[in-house]
């Protein structure tokens, strides 16, 4: 059974602007009408917010346009992945894209469908209102550009101060390059609080969840002098159901600094007891001739190579165990646009299902898109 709903306002990983990787993660069990109508500011948690208010006002706008044109022998959830073109305008850019089913092979639901009395930006600015906790991976603008820029919406003494965990390089930076009263207001002082986080350490977020950081390693920095930190985020409910989910990272295989293979020891049992519910990774690019440089990310051919570690992970804590990651559900997002017809969806996702057959592996591959909400 699904744990985790979540909600992608965004999933390229640029070079456009406004589709950036944002996440929205609450219980499914627990309606936006219900959040809204009791004030709940404990239930919700944001991960990176490359985008937020336009995605939230983008999906509630969509929610209400289709609503009354519901099938009454289809589930709006499904009408809704069938007729809303502006969900898949990351498909659009693309002469060649398939339909957005065909890229996801997870229940999706609809969140937002009892949201239609007020206006779509009302809405999505009283939810931005009531969401009191950041999980940020790392500052890169791609996943915090819709934070900074959205913070007026937050400038209120009487809404709870925003909680931004992170990294100490992530919270850091964003007090001293974004909100340091030149590139933005130091809102911080005042609506902002910065939360901390050592690695491989348990935090709990608000009534739901708590959350364990892993450093990932994210190409380099400082005349490529130093390794630049990004993170993995496992999320637990409190089920004991998990959630991991990678900001951008290279692979270990051809990084200075390996870091993802303490994440994936660090799982290996929860897979072995059928705790880890779903993972959310990147795949920038598609795969390309190993001496082009991925600029610290991965592409099919190196996230297989991370998964086939993992599979060794589980096999270690597991023994005699066939395929560790038989239906596995992992959830693609942070593809870069390209400026060519093909859409690189759609050649990730077939690059990524012919080397799952290869090795045998059975894992469930979808791709990350804004505005849909998948049960995971
Ligand atoms: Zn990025
Ligand atoms: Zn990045």
């Amino acid at each position: 059974m699904s744990s985790f709903e979540v909600t992608v306002l965004g999933a390229s990983g640029g070079p456009i602007d406004g589709k950036t990787c944002a996440l929205l993660v609450k219980p499914a069990s627990l309606s936006y009408a219900e959040i809204l109508a009791t004030n709940d500011c404990e239930s919700v948690v944001a991960i990176d917010a490359g985008t937020s208010l336009s995605g939230i006002g983008e999906a509630i706008m969509h929610h209400q346009r289709l609503q009354p044109k519901t099938l009454k022998d289809m589930p709006f959830s499904d009408f809704y992945l069938q007729n809303s073109p502006q969900t898949n305008l990351l498909l659009d850019f693309y002469r060649d894209s398939l339909p957005l089913k065909q890229y996801i092979n997870v229940p999706t639901t609809t969140p937002f469908q009892e949201l239609c009395e007020l206006a779509p930006l009302e809405y999505a600015a009283l939810l931005l209102r009531l969401l009191s906790c950041y999980c940020v991976t790392h500052p890169h603008l791609d996943h915090v550009a819709g934070l900074v820029i959205n913070s007026p919406v937050f400038c209120d003494y009487g809404i709870p101060r925003k909680r931004i965990h992170g990294l100490r390089q992530t919270t850091e930076a964003l007090q001293k390059h974004c909100f340091n009263g030149v590139i933005w207001p130091d809102l911080a002082r005042d609506f902002l609080s910065m939360s901390v986080m050592e690695p491989e350490k348990w935090y709990p977020l608000n009534l739901h969840y708590s959350v364990l950081p892993y450093e990932l390693a994210h190409g380099k920095t400082n005349g490529d002098k130093d390794v630049y930190t990004s993170t993995a985020f496992l999320l637990k409910d409190t089920t004991d159901s998990y959630l991991l989910v990678f900001g951008d990272c290279e692979s270990d295989v051809h990084s200075d600094h390996p870091r993802n293979f303490a994440v994936w020891t660090g799982v290996a049992p929860l897979i072995r007891d059928g705790k880890l519910k779903s993972i959310i990774i990147e795949c920038s690019t598609p795969s390309m001739a190993a001496c082009i440089n991925l600029y610290g990310h991965l592409s099919p051919d190196f996230l297989i190579q991370e998964l086939l570690t993992l599979e060794r992970c589980v096999r270690q804590v597991e023994p005699g165990c066939n395929q560790p990651l038989m239906g596995l559900n992992i959830l693609i997002y942070h593809v870069k646009e390209l400026f060519t017809s093909s859409d690189p969806r759609r050649k990730i996702l077939s690059e990524l299902e012919a080397l799952n057959k290869r090795y045998n592996m059975g894992i469930v591959f979808s791709v990350a898109f804004p505005g849909v909400t998948y049960l995971l």
